[in-house]
């Protein structure tokens, strides 16, 4: 859970670009953005563990869509999903995790919300129709949907870190995070991600002022922003893919070609942090699992679709006081779990 007493994320500072760190809040533009996560990455910044960093973002169609005049034929999806960054974090190796808290999430003033696209559950029921695309005005943490305000959830879509081999796109989540559209991904939630790369060259972009779990009909209500995130590094934890927590909850992200697939992977990681990391018994990790576990679907329209495992984080520590079998893990500095 977020430390708030090391909390370091406030906006509306003049500050300038410091590209050297030096204990300031160093803000990354959006002049600085990738559309794939890639090894090969000039850095926006260099920065130390433990600083907190603000990133402004586009919205996913890179602010193109805001203009009440534009439609889908002004936008060229090759720039599609730009995710602000990459930010490189100084020390951080192949084998360790980038320990991010997300600080401070704050969202912009319109919010895009578009139906008829190409991708999605519903795409046969608007095939061949033209695209229709609201703008929504976003105050008070409330958006306004033809005065119907709507209580806004803010979240992250595309958080993550280069991987070993070839980029892969901003469209695409794998464990490397990317475009994992997880609204638990969220004010107040630490997002723990693989490091594959010297630097761990960390990107965030593709902001929703409120999205339904699945993104069913193609997109959230996607906005520009403003996020302060603090990162970390923890040496070699073996953390293969996405974990992420919350004041309540451990949860971790799977991807896959399939719902099935992403569904399965869910679980088993979920299991092996519990056994692992944890120190549950595989019989009580199985049975929080069956009694408690929440498996819930991130999206189904991206490349690769993305699932994520919810347990609550009391039952894992009364499963833990139950046998006297705290684990002595490095996971037990994750958080306070
Ligand atoms: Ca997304
Ligand atoms: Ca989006």
């Amino acid at each position: 859970m977020v430390d708030k007493s090391g909390a370091c994320g406030i906006f509306g500072t003049d500050e300038p670009d410091d590209m050297t760190g030096g204990g300031k809040l160093i803000k990354i533009t959006r002049d600085h953005v990738i559309y794939a996560f890639s090894q090969s990455d000039k850095p926006a910044a260099f920065v130390d563990a433990g600083q907190c960093v603000e990133f402004e973002t586009f919205d996913c169609y890179q602010g193109i869509m805001l203009a009440e005049s534009s439609t889908f034929r002004d936008f060229d999806r090759r720039f599609g999903n730009p995710a602000t960054g990459p930010v490189y974090v100084n020390h951080a190796m192949p084998g360790d995790t980038l320990k991010i808290e997300i600080q401070k999430l704050e969202v912009g003033s319109v919010g895009i919300l578009d139906i008829g696209g190409e991708s999605g559950a519903l795409r046969d029921a608007f095939a061949g129709r033209e695209p229709v695309i609201k703008r929504l005005s976003v105050k008070n943490g409330r958006i306004d949907y033809e005065g119907i305000w709507v209580p806004a959830k803010p979240m992250i879509g595309v958080i993550g870190v280069a991987p070993a081999g070839e980029p892969v796109g901003t469209l695409t989540p794998m464990d490397h995070g990317g475009n994992m559209d997880c609204t638990r991904i969220e004010e107040g939630a630490t997002l723990y991600l693989p490091v594959y790369v010297e630097g761990a060259l960390l990107s965030v972009g593709d902001f929703h002022a409120i999205m339904g779990e699945g993104e069913v009909a193609n997109c959230g209500v996607e906005i520009e922003g403003r996020t302060v995130l603090k990162v970390d590094v923890l040496k070699q934890t073996g953390i293969a893919w996405p974990v992420l927590e919350n004041e309540e909850q451990w949860i971790t992200i799977a991807y896959g070609a399939t719902l099935d697939e992403a569904s399965h992977k869910a679980v088993v990681q979920m299991f092996q942090f519990l056994c692992q990391k944890m120190g549950l018994s595989e019989v009580d990790a199985g049975m929080l699992l069956d009694m408690a576990g929440d498996l819930i679907i991130c999206q189904i329209v991206n490349p690769k679709k993305t699932v994520r495992m919810e347990v609550p984080k009391w039952l894992v520590h009364r499963m833990q006081e139950k046998d006297g079998n705290f684990a002595a893990t490095t996971w037990r500095t994750f958080g306070d779990a």
